[in-house]
Order: structure tokens, then sequence, then C-alpha cells
């Protein structure tokens, strides 16, 4: 799962490093579909349940789920959710980022530190004992300090050999509450988080899923695995890229 996970964040970042103003997310796509083939890998979301490309690619007030296109450019102050998988040897690494792309908004700004900023405090939770509130809990309570809307359609999961596997890690919850936490356990954080509003609603094309305030919204995931030492990141880049906070 670690080799698994590494491909998938060392594709999520060499298609961060990639992004130019006037690149369509198509573009953006093939970069990180080619990538994770060179690997030796399969892009875990090309035809998952009929999604028809390598990465989802989500662009200002797109949350998740964005289809790449090539009608979508992107431009100087978007700010450019892509979520990753790849599949390798039986395994699933599934990892998110949000990229700002030139110089965007202070507000922007401000929700992916925060967003970026929760997923690490949600990370802190994922602790052999613990249960699956205690990672929610940490989650909303950042969050909710920035006034922020935690989308609650859509949660974190477990994963292995499939993509999704139960249980559900919501971003939102009461701590001491909910499944309990084991070694060896391999989940998928990922905090949805809308500078305005939590409610979200679907385009037309039936994957996209947008804030329904029109508001920026931002997605940050890490594969975690639950170990005798604490939570250990396998989706980290092995690439030079933009550090994260914490772990
Ligand atoms: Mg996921």
């Amino acid at each position: 799962m670690r080799e698994a996970g590494i491909i998938a964040g060392n594709a999520l970042h060499t298609g961060g490093q990639s992004i130019r103003p006037g690149m369509t997310t198509y573009e953006l796509d093939r970069i990180i579909h080619d990538y994770i083939v060179a690997q030796g890998a399969v892009p875990s979301f090309l035809n998952y349940e009929g999604f028809p490309a390598s990465a989802c690619i989500s662009v200002n007030d797109e949350v998740i789920h964005g289809i790449p296109s090539k009608k979508r450019k992107i431009k100087n102050g978007d700010i450019v959710s892509i979520d990753v998988g790849a599949y390798y040897n039986g395994y699933h690494g599934d990892t998110a980022y949000t990229f700002a792309v030139g110089n965007v908004s202070e507000d922007a700004r401000r929700l992916l530190e925060a967003t970026n900023a929760s997923l690490y405090k949600g990370i802190e939770q994922a602790v052999a004992g613990n249960r699956v509130g205690d990672i929610g809990h940490a989650v909303e309570e950042l969050i909710t300090s920035y006034g922020y809307g935690i989308v609650r359609k859509y949660v974190g999961h477990g994963v292995g050999e499939q993509l999704h596997e139960a249980p559900e890690i919501p971003n939102f919850g009461n701590a001491g509450h909910g499944f309990r936490l084991s070694e060896g356990m391999v989940i998928a954080i990922e905090p949805m988080i809308n500078l305005v509003g939590d409610d979200v609603r679907v385009l037309p094309n039936h994957w996209t899923v947008v804030t329904r305030s029109g508001s920026l919204a931002a997605h940050f995931e890490h594969t975690i695995a639950i170990t005798s030492e604490g939570p250990v990141l396998l989706t980290k880049p092995t690439i030079p890229c933009e550090a994260p906070p914490g772990i």
C-alpha cells in the first residue's frame, strides 16, 4: 500500500507542478494519467462507476468529481483541486490537494491553509483505540473556528483492495463515538470545505459536485495507515513539492 500511495502522491504533485494558466483540465489529466501508467500502475478512478478520466479535477466552486475537459481552461487566480488514485500490486492509494494558480484571493489562500491544516488535525487522531468520531471532531473543530462549511454529503473511507471500503470517515462528529480504529487499518481522510455554507449540488453531468452557494471549495486528502507507531502517511510524495504541514 506504501508503493501504491507513493505513486498516487507523486502523480498528484507532478500534476500540480505542471499547472499553468491557459492549460486545460484535460491536458492536466493526461499528465497525471501518463505518470501513473509509467510507474506500472493503473489510475484507480479511470472507468470507476463510469468516470471518464484518471483524475478528478475540480476548479473554484467545484468541490469534487470534476471531469477533465478540453473546454475548461485554467486561469490565473483559480484554485484547482486534484484527486488521484493509483492501483498497484493489488492495492489502492487515494490522495487530493487543492493548488493555488498564480495570484489567488486572500479568502482562497486562507481556505486552502485551513482545509489542509484540518486534514492534519484529523490525521493526528488516526490512532489505534480512537474512534472515527475523534477524527471528524478534530476536523470540525478547526473548520468551525474559521466559519467555513463542512461538506456532509461526502466523506472519507477505508482503502485497500477496493478504492472505497468501510468504514466511512466523516469530517464532523462526536469525540469518543463511532467505529473503533485498530492497528493495520488503512483509511482516507479527506476534508471537503466550502468558503460559504455546507450544502452542495451535483451538476447535470451526474458527477461534478459544486457548492450550493457558488463559493470556493477546497479538498485535501491522504491515505493513512494506523500503526503501533501512530498514523503513517502512505500518500506522501517523494518528489520535491509544496511542504505539507505537520507530520
Ligand atoms: Mg477518497
